[in-house]
C-alpha cells in the first residue's frame, strides 16, 4: 500500500487518501506529481466524540513540503486540522471560495475555543491566535469559475457544489486531464442556495458518499411538517426546542420560519436564537446574499430581511440565555448543538425535556453514541451535565434538512460525466456506503469505481 514511491510515467499524478477514506470525516486528500504538492482539505475526524485521538498522530506527509492547500467548504471535518498542519510547518498558501474563508475564521475560532483547553494532547500548542491568524494571513481567495494558475502546468477552480454557503468542487487541469475533488455534495434543489453545478468532462473523480446507500425522505413535505409542529406546540402552550447545527441548517430553519411567520401561516411568538457562533455565522450568510439562488434573491429584492422577522431575538451574551427560561411560552428556542453533544442546548433540554407539554425537534442525523441519538431512539430518561432527566416531552423528527446528496441523486451527479470518467474514488463515506455507491456506479454507468482506504495511494494517468 505504501511501496508506491516511483510513478510510471513522470507526468503522472499520484493521490494519497491521508484520511476522509473509509469514512466520513477528516477529509485531506495530497495530490502530488510534477515537483509539485498540494492538498485538498483538511479537516478534523470526527465520530462518536467531537474529536477523535487520531487526529493528534503526525500527518503522513512533511507538512513544509506542500505548495498550496485547498478548501472545499467550511465545515470542521475539512478545515478543523488546519492550525495542526501550520504547527507541523505549513508555510503555503490556502485557497478556497471567498465566503468560505469567512466561515472557516469563525468555525476555527470555536473549536479552538473547545480544543485548546486540550493539555494533555498539547492543542493549547496547535489551536493557538496564532495559528489561525498565520493560516488566514496567508489565505487566498477566488470567485466561482476564476482560474489560478500554478506553475509547472497546473490550473484550478472552483464550481458550486450546492452544500453549504461557499462550497466548491474543485476542478483541476493538469495535462489535458480533468481531475474533480467534490467535497461535499448539496441535496439540491436547497431552500437558499444554487443547484450544483453539472460536471460533464471529468476525467478522474474523488468525490464524498455520506449518503452513498439510503435515499432521503421527500424533502416537500419538510415545511408543512414545520409548520404543524410549530402551530402544535402553540396550541399546548409549549416550548419547542431546536437543537440545529449552527451552519446551513439554522440559516435554512431561520429562512423556513421567517416565510411562515411574515405569511402569517403561524401565530407570532418569542424565537430564540441562542447560539452565538449560529449568529456570527448568519451574519456571513447575510454579508454573502449574491451567492444565494434566485428565489432568494428575489425575496431580498422586495425589501425583504431573509433571517429576520417579528417575534425573533438573538441572544449572543450567557445572561440573555438564561434569561429565555421566564419567558412565557409558547416559545421556540433554536441552539447548538445539532447533536447535542455540547453547546447550549443542553441546558434547554434539562429544562424541558421533563415537561409533557414541551417539544423537541431533531432536524438532522444523529450519530450513534450521542444524546440526541438517545433522545431519538425514545429513552425514557438520559443524563445531561451529571443529572437524570426524565423525557416526557414530545419528540418530533423532520428528515428532510440533510445537507448532502443521497444515493439516487449522487449516482445521476456522476452520470453526467460518465462519458469521460476514467476512474472514480469513492470516499467521505461510512465502508458499507462508499462501497454501496460504488457497486451502484459500476452496475448502472458502467464506470470504474474504487473505494481506497485511509492511508492508500494510487496513481492516475495523465
Ligand atoms: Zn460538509
Amino acid at each position: 500500500m505504501y511501496n508506491k514511491n516511483y510513478m510510471e510515467n513522470d507526468k503522472n499524478l499520484k493521490i494519497t487518501f491521508c484520511s476522509g477514506a473509509g469514512t466520513v470525516t477528516g477529509a485531506n486528500f495530497l495530490l502530488e506529481g510534477n515537483g509539485k504538492k498540494f492538498l485538498i482539505d483538511c479537516g478534523l475526524i470526527q465520530g462518536e466524540k467531537f474529536v477523535d485521538d487520531l487526529n493528534w498522530t503526525k500527518f503522513s506527509y512533511d507538512a513544509s513540503t506542500i505548495d498550496i492547500l485547498f478548501i472545499t467548504h467550511g465545515h470542521i471535518d475539512h478545515i478543523g486540522r488546519i492550525p495542526k498542519l501550520i504547527s507541523e510547518g505549513f508555510n503555503g498558501k490556502i485557497v478556497s471560495t471567498v465566503p468560505t474563508k469567512d466561515i472557516t475564521e469563525v468555525m476555527l475560532a470555536d473549536t479552538a475555543h473547545l480544543l485548546s483547553r486540550d493539555v494533555e494532547n498539547e492543542l493549547d500548542k496547535i489551536y493557538t491566535p496564532e495559528n489561525i491568524k498565520k493560516a488566514l494571513d496567508n489565505w487566498e481567495t477566488l470567485e466561482y469559475g476564476q482560474k489560478l494558475n500554478v506553475d509547472h502546468g497546473f490550473q484550478f477552480s472552483y464550481k458550486d457544489a450546492g452544500h453549504i454557503l461557499g462550497s466548491g468542487m474543485l476542478e483541476i487541469i493538469y495535462n489535458h486531464k480533468k481531475i474533480v475533488f467534490t467535497g461535499d455534495l448539496g441535496n439540491s434543489p436547497s431552500p437558499l442556495l444554487p443547484d450544483t453545478e453539472e460536471i460533464k468532462d471529468a476525467d478522474y473523480m474523488i468525490m464524498e458518499s455520506c449518503y452513498g446507500d439510503r435515499n432521503h425522505e421527500h424533502r416537500d413535505e419538510r415545511k408543512k411538517k414545520l409548520e404543524e409542529i410549530i402551530r402544535e406546540n402553540y396550541s399546548h402552550q409549549g416550548t419547542l426546542i431546536i437543537p440545529t447545527f449552527s451552519l446551513e441548517r439554522t440559516q435554512e430553519l431561520l429562512y423556513e420560519i421567517n416565510s411562515l411567520v411574515e405569511n402569517k401561516i403561524i401565530p407570532q411568538m418569542p424565537i430564540f436564537l441562542d447560539s452565538p457562533l449560529s449568529i456570527k455565522l448568519t451574519d456571513i450568510y447575510l454579508k454573502y446574499d449574491k451567492y444565494f439562488n434566485k428565489k432568494a434573491r428575489d425575496i431580498i429584492a422586495t425589501g425583504d430581511k431573509l433571517f429576520d422577522f417579528p417575534g425573533l431575538r438573538e441572544t449572543p451574551e450567557t445572561e440573555d440565555s438564561k434569561a429565555i427560561l421566564h419567558t412565557p411560552s409558547p416559545k421556540i428556542i433554536i441552539a447548538g448543538s445539532g447533536m447535542s453533544n455540547g453547546g447550549r442546548i443542553l441546558h434547554h433540554e434539562k429544562n424541558y425535556l421533563p415537561n409533557k407539554n414541551d417539544t423537541i425537534l431533531l432536524t438532522g442525523y444523529q450519530s450513534v453514541g450521542t444524546l440526541g441519538r438517545l433522545i431519538s431512539d425514545g429513552a425514557n430518561k438520559v443524563h445531561i451535565m451529571g443529572e437524570e432527566v426524565h423525557i416526557k416531552a414530545n419528540v418530533a423528527k423532520i428528515s428532510g434538512y440533510s445537507g448532502h446528496k443521497d444515493s439516487d441523486h449522487l449516482v445521476e451527479f456522476v452520470e453526467n460525466t460518465a462519458q469521460t470518467l476514467k476512474k472514480v474514488f469513492v470516499v467521505m463515506g461510512e465502508p458499507k456506503s462508499a462501497m454501496f455507491l460504488a457497486q451502484k456506479l459500476r452496475d448502472n454507468l458502467g464506470v470504474k469505481a474504487f473505494t481506497p482506504t485511509a492511508g492508500e495511494i494510487v496513481e492516475i494517468e495523465c
